[in-house]
């Protein structure tokens, strides 16, 4: 991804950070909220996010029925119940249960945050949202922008599974 464009502040604001390395770290962790996903037991569709703060993950979520209930999301009919909980609320909810805290935190998620997720993140102090499939309601997106939280896009499709060069690696130290 050569012509990944370098959209991030703190990339502009470092001469050492170096975008496209933090593009490669941004695309592997996002390749790890997806396998995350694969833990909810939701059919109709699976959501996966991590909140990773200092290089560190501290929270991870995915879609799903709260603690106790469950596990299962849809109802007789194929409908989404309305108390499953998204990856992203999860992610956010479990640091409320943690030592962690998620100000100034990046969260990556899977699909593009709904805007009751994005109200979440907002007050959460999560300062980067980056996620890999968009949706046709893209309210939350705006919400997010609105609050000044720096938002990318990543496409994850058809990327191949290890598309970073060998060099770049070394530079994720320096993120
Ligand atoms: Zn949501």
């Amino acid at each position: 991804m050569n012509s990944e464009p370098i959209t991030s502040h703190e990339a502009a604001a470092s001469p050492l950070m170096k975008g496209r390395s933090r593009t490669a770290v941004d695309y592997r962790y996002l390749r790890m909220a997806r396998i995350w996903a694969e833990n909810s037991y939701c059919r109709r569709r699976q959501v996966g996010a991590l909140v990773v703060k200092d290089k560190m993950i501290i929270s991870d979520g995915y879609n799903g029925t709260p603690s106790g209930f469950e596990n299962v999301c849809e109802d007789e009919a194929g409908v989404t119940k309305p108390y499953v909980l998204h990856a992203e609320a999860n992610a956010i909810t479990k640091l409320a249960r943690s030592g962690n805290n998620s100000d100034g935190s990046t969260l990556y998620v899977t699909a593009s945050p709904c805007i009751e997720c994005s109200k979440l993140i907002i007050q959460a102090g999560i300062r980067r949202v980056v996620y890999a499939e968009k949706y046709r309601l893209m309210d939350g997106i705006d919400l997010l922008e609105r609050a000044g939280i720096e938002v990318e896009f990543l496409r994850l499709e058809g990327l191949p599974p290890d598309d970073v060069p060998e060099e770049k690696r070394q530079d994720e130290g320096g993120r």
